[in-house]
């Protein structure tokens, strides 16, 4: 199936705009100036990856930002559009990943502090599933993050190899 990346951005900032603002959080959605241009609004870029499997990885990385931030705090998610690749960024301001922890945060289970974060619920399982959701699209999800300060977390996602949008309707 296709996704149009842009709706399902739209959707979900739709959604996380209320509950980040419910925790005092400011949200943002940055989505590519220059789309209309480049692909026109009939041409939005599109991924191969199926709409309710990417829903399901983003989300879990939103979800993650939001209760990992405290109030006041800051997230964004953005999208850009490379000729073979689309990045889609989840930032945030919030309390942050050790270095040391940072290698096994996609493995089952694992949770940073188990002692704090009992309070805010989970599994540990939401990176392994959106990992293994990204690995499945032939993507990558990579991290950055500063304990105190903040983090990263990046899809790439190809684009089919001769076109990088594919024509809707
Ligand atoms: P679940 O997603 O199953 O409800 P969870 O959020 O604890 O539970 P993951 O989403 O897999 O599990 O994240 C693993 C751990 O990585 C978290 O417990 C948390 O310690 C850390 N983590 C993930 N995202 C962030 C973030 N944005 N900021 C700070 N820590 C994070
Ligand atoms: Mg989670």
């Amino acid at each position: 199936t296709k996704t149009d990346v842009v709706e399902l951005l739209n959707s979900l900032a739709n959604q996380y705009q209320v509950l980040a603002a419910e925790k005092g959080l400011d949200f943002q959605l940055n989505l590519p100036t220059t789309s209309q241009k480049t692909y026109g609004d009939r041409n939005m870029p599109t991924s191969y990856a199926d709409r309710d499997l990417l829903q399901q990885a983003i989300h879990n990385l939103l979800d993650n930002a939001v209760k990992y931030t405290p109030s006041g705090g800051m997230v964004a998610l953005t999208l850009e559009v490379k000729p073979r690749r689309i990045l889609i960024t989840v930032q945030d301001t919030g309390i942050g990943i050790p270095a040391s922890d940072l290698p096994h945060i996609f493995d089952r289970f694992y949770r940073v502090d188990k002692a704090r974060t009992r309070q805010t619920g989970g599994f540990g399982l939401g990176l392994a599933i959106a990992q293994q959701i990204i690995e499945a699209h032939n993507g990558k999800i990579t991290v950055e993050s500063k304990a105190g300060k903040g983090t990263k977390f990046q899809i790439c996602l190809p684009l089919r190899s001769r076109s990088i949008v594919e024509t809707r309707g």
